[in-house]
């Protein structure tokens, strides 16, 4: 479960009504079980239940379990879609390891505004499912030319470019390893000319294909994120 005070042993943690409801209704915990607990920076902890009621309870935090485990430095940016299908991209990025989500708008995104507070959430469901110690930060919708105009020098594109899908699914083998990263996903409409232009001039994007064939974005940032793991991850 994860809480947003920083735990440390003997604290009391109040838990909030969603917390209370899934804790005690829907995993039949009481008084006297022990749950799982992290903040993100602080590794997991065990907890005993010391009170349990309907619209919440409060847990006594005893020992660490386990220590932070942190992702590699790797930022996904992807233009959203669909509610679903955005929902389903952070939360596998979550999963996946990612340690920065962000939503970019491109020249043929269509979403004007994202619900961050909402894709938080989910980030946050993902790791609690996956045993993770940390969660990624979800950030707010960012214009992708803002962020390229400005992009931080030692930090690596993987730019997938659905323009190479003929192309065999790799990687160049000398891409710089053990360098921050991020994975650029473009929307249903791809990526603008002015924008493959700029992405040409950024001397650390790298333009890489998913394979022989169009992946829908949600099927493409899993793709990518797995490539990238395997070919530079740890
Ligand atoms: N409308 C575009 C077209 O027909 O060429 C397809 C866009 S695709 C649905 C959405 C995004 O997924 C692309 O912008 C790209 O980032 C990524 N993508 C999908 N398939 C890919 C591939 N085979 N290689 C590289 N990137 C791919």
């Amino acid at each position: 479960l994860y809480v947003e005070h920083p735990l440390g042993e003997g604290q009391t943690i109040p838990l909030t009504q969603p917390q209370a409801h899934y804790l005690f209704g829907v995993m039949r915990q009481g008084v006297g079980d022990a749950v799982l607990l992290f903040d993100g920076r602080h590794g997991e902890w065990r907890a005993d239940v010391i009170e349990a009621g309907k619209r919440g309870g409060v847990l006594q935090v005893a020992e660490q379990t386990a220590p932070q485990r942190d992702p590699p430095d790797l930022w996904l940016l992807f233009a959203p879609i669909k509610k679903a299908r955005t929902d389903f991209i952070v939360e596998k990025a979550a999963e996946m390891g990612a340690a920065r989500i962000i939503p970019v708008q491109t020249e043929f995104t269509n979403a004007e505004r994202i619900r961050q507070d909402r894709l938080q959430a989910h980030a946050v469901e993902a790791a609690e499912q996956c045993g993770g110690t940390f969660v990624p930060e979800v950030g707010d919708l960012h214009r992708l030319d803002r962020m390229l105009a400005d992009w931080p020098k030692d930090r690596q594109l993987m730019f997938c470019d659905e323009g190479l899908a003929g192309h065999a699914a790799t990687l160049a083998g000398d891409l710089p390893r053990g360098a921050p990263w991020a994975i650029l996903i473009g929307p249903e409409g791809g990526f603008s000319e002015a924008e493959r232009a700029r992405l040409a001039a950024l001397p650390q994007a790298h333009a890489v294909s998913l394979g022989p064939r169009i992946l829908r974005a949600d099927t493409a940032a899993v793709a990518a994120m797995t490539l990238w793991q395997r070919a530079l991850g740890d």
